[in-house]
């Protein structure tokens, strides 16, 4: 049995849509004080209606990642509105597909600020407070794209996503004088939003690459997620659950074929 995380204060950045509505509805749903940083309005609005109506606390803050500036906001807001922060999920990400040949400076910038500069100015942003908790977690939405696999079109993407870890790693060294564990999810392919957004034949190819053979739910990276948050989950720190469905085991299609 799981000592409750009812009460926590709980920051999920990207949590009105795909993954991060589903850790910010587990989180909700387990008792948490969630607080959602996203940008539009509209999906972060309905997503805390949701929560609310399910008998969950929730509140969002609207907020552009890609600022700098951005991290030290979303710490003051937690603890503005909760006194405290317990967990930082740092969940936001963008993957918008570009052939290597057609990279430019520019949307590498814009991949990075969001998906890495963003994480680490905001664990930085949290640590006093996440300190104070005793038991601060922070909890990365990484990739299997990068740090294991490829895919046309994502090498800014999965340099990104591979950062990420290299950032967690000496991050878990230095967080852990004051108590705070950071771990890392990296999810297979999740049906959300962004995903949908690829189109029917990417999503069909994906499933069939899939040993356990559909798509993850935001559900089951949300539960990874809430176990890492946990006290049970204290003495891991620095590491990486892979939640996809066995996709990155076969050596090839073939390899699925034998089943
Ligand atoms: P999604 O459905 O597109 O949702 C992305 C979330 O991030 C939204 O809430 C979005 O809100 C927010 N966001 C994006 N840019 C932002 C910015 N500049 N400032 C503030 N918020 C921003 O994406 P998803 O598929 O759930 O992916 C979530 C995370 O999981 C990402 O880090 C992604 O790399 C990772 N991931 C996803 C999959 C998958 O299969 N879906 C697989 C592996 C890893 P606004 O647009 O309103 O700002």
């Amino acid at each position: 049995m799981f000592t409750p995380i009812a009460g926590r204060s709980v920051i999920v950045t990207g949590g009105s849509r795909g993954i991060g509505r589903g850790i910010a509805r587990c989180f909700a749903g387990a008792g948490a004080l969630v607080l959602i940083v996203a940008r539009d309005e509209e999906a972060a609005r309905a997503t805390v209606a949701e929560i609310r109506s399910a008998g969950g606390h929730a509140s969002y803050l609207l907020d552009d990642l890609a600022d700098p500036a951005s991290a030290d906001r979303l710490a003051a807001a937690a603890l503005d509105r909760y006194g405290a922060i317990d967990v930082l999920c740092c969940n936001a990400g963008i993957y918008p597909a570009t052939p290597l040949r057609e990279l430019t400076a520019d949307r590498i910038d814009q991949v990075l600020a969001v998906n890495v500069r963003s994480a680490m100015l905001s664990v930085r942003a949290c640590l006093a407070a996440l300190e104070r908790a005793r038991h601060g977690r922070v909890i990365l939405t990484s990739s299997i794209t990068g740090p294991i696999t490829g895919y046309p079109g994502w090498s800014h993407y999965g340099a990104s996503k591979a950062a990420q870890l290299g950032f967690l790693r000496t991050a878990a060294i230095e967080l852990s004088r004051a108590k705070v564990t950071i771990n890392a999810i990296l999810p297979g392919n999740i049906f959300t939003e962004g995903l949908e957004d690829l189109g029917q034949e990417y999503l069909r190819q994906m499933e069939s690459s899939i040993p356990l053979g559909r798509l993850g739910s935001v559900e089951d990276v949300a539960h990874a997620a809430l176990f890492l948050a946990s006290d049970e989950a204290g003495y891991i720190t620095g590491q990486t659950i892979v939640v996809d469905g066995g996709q990155v085991l076969p050596e090839s299609l073939m390899a699925l074929d034998e089943l």
